[in-house]
């Protein structure tokens, strides 16, 4: 069977919040994983894996998503380097505008508002120590995922104006630019489309579904000057698409998608719901003892 990992930021140095809530891996542990990955499998293409996926079974697929720019300043020369080839799935809007997710904005407003409790729900958290600032962000996260409240009204709560959230998130984690992009399409890099927005297209309408589906993989043909044939769902979790998405996916002109549910491929497996292993930091001792 074959293996598809997915990543998403990769920090020289990462600290526990950012591990915790950013997703953050460090080079360090990039270098672990692709060594005993390597051990048992090949590194390939997205094009070559999708082709190979009914023949062998010692295949991998290396994966970023959302767009982020580290992995052009600190994950693109490691691979480089060993010569592992990458996809990377990315969010249009956030490419275009190059402005921060509205997970980033929420992170870096826990990270430094200077309230020390909030309330959500009427649930009060403290935010004193680093975990408890975890347990907020990730409850704060979670509810606006499900539209149980906004990023707007979070920020109220923590007395943090939206600009500087903003600012804060884009100086510390930029997004990729094009022209760090067009350096990475010319070593072959895929680039697949996250949809335009990093929202959950499952509780989205029909129409707006199809639009945000439509929209990335046309910008990025339009503006990166590449086919676009891979997708990747925001999220990645089984409710977080629906049979109606893989429809529209097939109908744009995608010739597969990747969630984020975290087994193996093999040949029977739905081309539009494709498994990967998100690997975290704190999760990457689980990943190399029972899944590699
Ligand atoms: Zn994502």
């Amino acid at each position: 069977m074959a293996i598809a990992i997915a990543l998403h930021k990769v920090h020289k140095h990462p600290d526990f919040y950012d591990t915790e809530v950013g997703n953050v891996i460090s080079e360090k542990k990039l270098k672990e994983i692709i060594s005993t990955t390597s051990e048992k499998y090949e590194f390939l293409e997205l094009p070559k894996f999708l082709n190979a996926l009914q023949t062998r079974k010692d295949i991998a697929l290396l994966t970023f998503d959302d767009g982020n720019s580290s992995v052009f300043t600190n994950a693109f020369p490691i691979l480089k380097s060993r010569k592992i080839p990458f996809a990377i799935f990315i969010n249009t809007h956030n490419i275009h505008t190059q402005k921060p997710h509205w997970f980033e904005v929420i992170e870096s407003a826990f990270l430094s508002s200077s309230e020390s409790t909030i309330k959500i729900n009427n649930m009060i958290y403290q935010l004193n120590k680093t975990k408890e600032r975890i347990s907020a962000v990730l409850h704060a996260k979670e509810g606006i995922k499900k539209n149980q409240y906004t990023t707007k009204s979070i920020l109220q709560k923590l007395k943090i104006s939206r600009t500087v959230a903003i600012n804060d998130a884009q100086q510390s984690d930029p997004q990729l630019n094009k022209e760090q992009i067009n350096i990475l399409k010319k070593y072959r890099v895929t680039i697949g489309a996250h949809a335009e927005k990093h929202v959950l297209l499952s509780m989205l309408s029909k129409e707006d579904q199809k639009r945000n589906i439509f929209h990335s993989k046309n910008w990025i043909e339009k503006n990166l000057h590449s086919s676009c044939f891979a997708f990747s769902y925001p999220n990645g979790q089984t409710s977080d698409f629906t049979e109606y998405t893989k429809h529209i996916l097939r109908v744009a002109g995608f010739s597969c998608a990747f969630s984020a549910i975290g087994k193996k491929i093999n040949r029977q497996s739905d081309k539009y719901s494709l498994p990967r292993y998100f690997v975290w930091e704190d999760r990457y001792l689980d990943f190399i003892s029972s899944k590699v």
